[in-house]
């Protein structure tokens, strides 16, 4: 089965691949934008991340007739009201870094009035082919944000999202220990059957 991955973050794509590996999907190949210039970038003005998902997901199936997975995930901070949440990506403006990101994240914090610091992280993932969806699912990481970023591994938010349970912040697990807990890989848990019945069908 081929798959197309409506992103061309290659650590999305790794990621994401490594997941359903660990799943036993193992006859999928994961595809992504880098190799379909001939996409345009999708216009993600859902409200939710299901709705942004969608949207990434039927922009590739649409144009390759075949399938496409996307997956719209951010870190909702419940003292900041929930962002940056859909807009994870562009919080601090367009352009900005990781660092510049968790700077502004952890200065806003300071000034929260609510001092809480719970977060999760977030992700929905949904699979189409052609112009319909086939199947979707979401999962969330639960954490606490960190009084400072800590650890090298991972992407994004990872420095500052401490994981009570792990005793670490998920920049300081391994990639196989991510991939055991996170909001991707329990959003891509709910997908499992759906890739193994189209597989086993034989289909794409
Ligand atoms: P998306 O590519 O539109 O889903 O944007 C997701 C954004 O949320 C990313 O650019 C990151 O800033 C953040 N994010 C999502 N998942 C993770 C994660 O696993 N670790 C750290 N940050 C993440």
């Amino acid at each position: 089965m081929q798959c197309v991955l409506a992103t061309s973050n290659e650590h999305k794509r790794e990621e994401i691949a490594a997941i359903f590996a660990r799943l036993g999907i193992t006859k999928v190949v994961f595809g992504s934008l880098r190799d379909h210039p001939e996409i345009p970038a999708p216009v993600e003005d859902g409200t939710t991340f299901a709705a942004n998902a969608r949207i990434k997901a039927l922009q590739v199936s649409a144009v390759t007739g075949g399938w496409a997975l996307a997956d719209d995930s951010g870190l909702v901070v419940d003292a900041l009201g929930g962002r940056p949440g859909i807009h994870s990506a562009r919080y601090g403006g367009e352009g900005s870094t990781d660092a510049e990101k968790m700077a502004l994240l952890l200065s806003e914090l300071k000034q929260a009035p609510d001092g809480g610091r719970t977060a999760r992280f977030v992700c929905h993932m949904v699979l189409t082919h052609g112009d319909a969806v086939y199947a979707e699912s979401s999962g969330a990481c639960e954490g606490v944000i960190a009084d400072a970023p800590r650890g090298d591994h991972g992407f994004g938010y990872d420095p500052i999202v401490y994981l009570p349970e792990q005793g670490c912040t998920v920049a300081e697990l391994t990639a196989e220990g991510k991939n055991a807990v996170s909001h991707r890989a329990q959003a891509a848990a709910g997908l499992r059957a759906a890739f193994t019945e189209v597989c086993a069908r034989g289909e794409g």
